[in-house]
C-alpha cells in the first residue's frame, strides 16, 4: 500500500539526501595547495558537486583550471570573513594562509579569517544542517614539551608571539567548532594537519621543502636554518587528502592528527634534496627566528579510528614535487 503524501520535509533541509542523488560539498580555500588536490579527489566521484570559495590571497584559479567549466563544479570569489549563503551537505573549511610569510603579512586578517571565517562557516553549517571539517594544525601544540604529539596534548603556545595569529587563531577555531557542536548539535570534524608537501605548493612561500627544491633547481645554496638538527615530519599531499576524506566520512568528532610520522632533521632534508637534484649545490647555515625544535605526529588514533596511515615516503614524494617545480620554473633536466 502506497501513501500519496510525500514525507514531511526534514528540518534543517539536507538537500542531496532528499531531493537528488548528488552530495553538494563546499570547499573553502579550495584554490590553495591542499584544497585544490582535495577538489581533484572529490570531483573524481560523479555523485559529488563541488563549490569552491576562495579570496585568492595565497591560492590561484590556475590550480583549478581543469574544473572551471565542469557542470558539477562552481568557483566563487569570496572572503570567508563575510557571511555566505549556499546550500550544501558538507563543508571542508580550509580557508586560511598556511605559510608563515603569508599569515604574518597581515596578522589581524589571519585572526579574522580563523575566528570570524570559522564562525561564519559554522553558522552556515547550522542553517543548512551540514557536516563541517576544519583543517586545524600541528601548530596548536606550539613548541611541544611532549614528543611525539598525541591529540590529548594541550600544547605549549606563546599567546603573544609572531606566530600567535595563526596558532591561537586555529585554537579558537577548534573551540568554536566544539561549542557549536555542544550548543547546536552541529556535526564536526577536526584535522590537525602536520607539514604537508607536494605539487602546486607556492614556489616562494618560504616553507622548507619548497625553498630547498626551488633553490637546488636554481643552483642556489640551500638555506638551512640553525641549528639544522630541528626536526619535522612531511606528509605527501595525496595521503593528506585521503586522510581528510576518511575523517569527513567517519564518525569521529574529536580532533585527529593527520601527518607522516617519518621524522627528519632539516640538514638530512637538505642532503636528500641535494642528492636528488644537484649534488653540487652548497648548504648555507642561516639564523633562525622563534622556531619549534621538533615536531612529529602520533598517528595511533588516525590508524585506529580512520584505518589511515601515509603510503608515500619522502623518497617517493619528493621527485613528484621536483617534476612539478621544474615545469613551473621552466628548468629542464640537465
Ligand atoms: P594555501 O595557502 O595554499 O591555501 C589556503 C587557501 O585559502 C588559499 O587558496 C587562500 O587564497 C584561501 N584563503 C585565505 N584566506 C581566505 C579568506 N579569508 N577567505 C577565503 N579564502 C581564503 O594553504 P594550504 O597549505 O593549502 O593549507 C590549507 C589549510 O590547511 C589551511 O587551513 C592551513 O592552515 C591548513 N594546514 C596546512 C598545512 C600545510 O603544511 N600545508 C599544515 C597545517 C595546517
Ligand atoms: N552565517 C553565514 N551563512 C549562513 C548562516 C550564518 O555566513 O548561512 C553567519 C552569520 O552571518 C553569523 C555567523 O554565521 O555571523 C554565525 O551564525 P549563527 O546563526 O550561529 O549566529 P547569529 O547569526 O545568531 O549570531
Ligand atoms: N627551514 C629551513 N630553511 C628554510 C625554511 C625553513 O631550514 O629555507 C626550517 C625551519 O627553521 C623549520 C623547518 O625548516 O625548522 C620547517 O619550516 P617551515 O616553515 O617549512 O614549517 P614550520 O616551521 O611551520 O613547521
Amino acid at each position: 500500500q502506497t501513501s500519496s503524501k510525500p514525507p514531511p520535509l526534514p528540518s534543517p533541509l539536507r538537500f542531496s539526501k532528499f531531493f537528488q542523488a548528488n552530495m553538494r560539498i563546499l570547499v573553502t580555500g579550495g584554490a590553495g595547495f591542499i584544497g585544490s588536490h582535495l577538489v581533484d579527489k572529490l570531483m573524481e566521484n560523479e555523485k559529488n558537486e563541488v563549490i569552491v570559495v576562495d579570496n585568492y590571497f595565497t591560492g590561484s584559479k590556475d590550480n583549478l583550471r581543469k574544473w572551471i567549466d565542469h557542470p558539477r563544479f562552481e568557483l566563487i570569489r569570496h572572503d570567508v570573513t563575510e557571511p555566505l549563503l549556499v546550500e550544501v551537505d558538507q563543508i571542508y573549511h580550509l580557508a586560511c594562509p598556511a605559510s608563515p610569510i603569508f599569515y604574518k603579512y597581515n596578522p589581524v586578517k589571519t585572526i579574522n579569517t580563523n575566528v570570524i571565517g570559522t564562525l561564519n562557516m559554522l553558522g552556515l553549517a547550522k542553517r543548512v544542517g551540514a557536516r563541517i571539517l576544519l583543517t586545524s594544525t600541528s601548530e596548536v601544540y606550539g613548541d611541544p614539551l611532549t614528543h611525539p604529539q598525541p591529540e590529548t596534548y594541550w600544547g605549549n603556545v606563546n599567546p603573544i608571539g609572531v606566530r600567535s595569529c595563526y596558532d591561537e587563531g586555529k585554537r579558537v577555531a577548534e573551540t568554536l567548532m566544539f561549542d557549536y557542536h555542544r550548543q547546536h548539535g552541529i556535526e564536526i570534524r577536526i584535522a590537525r594537519i602536520f607539514n604537508t608537501y607536494g605539487p602546486r605548493m607556492n614556489i616562494d612561500d618560504g616553507r622548507v621543502v619548497s625553498n630547498f627544491i626551488a633553490q637546488a633547481l636554481r643552483g642556489e645554496p640551500l638555506t638551512v636554518q640553525k641549528p639544522g638538527s630541528q626536526t619535522r615530519s612531511f606528509c605527501y599531499v595525496s595521503d593528506m587528502v585521503d586522510g581528510l576524506i576518511r575523517l569527513m566520512e567517519g564518525q569521529n568528532t574529536d580532533p585527529i592528527n593527520i601527518g607522516n610520522p617519518g621524522e627528519f632533521t632539516m640538514l638530512e632534508l637538505a642532503e636528500t634534496v641535494k642528492e636528488l637534484i644537484n649534488p653540487e649545490v652548497e648548504i648555507n647555515m642561516v639564523n633562525t627566528p622563534d622556531d619549534p625544535r621538533q615536531r612529529k605526529p602520533d598517528i595511533t588514533k588516525a590508524k585506529e579510528v580512520l584505518g589511515w596511515e601515509p603510503q608515500v615516503t619522502l623518497w617517493d614524494g619528493l621527485p613528484l614535487m621536483v617534476e612539478n617545480f621544474r615545469s613551473r620554473l621552466g628548468i629542464s633536466k640537465a
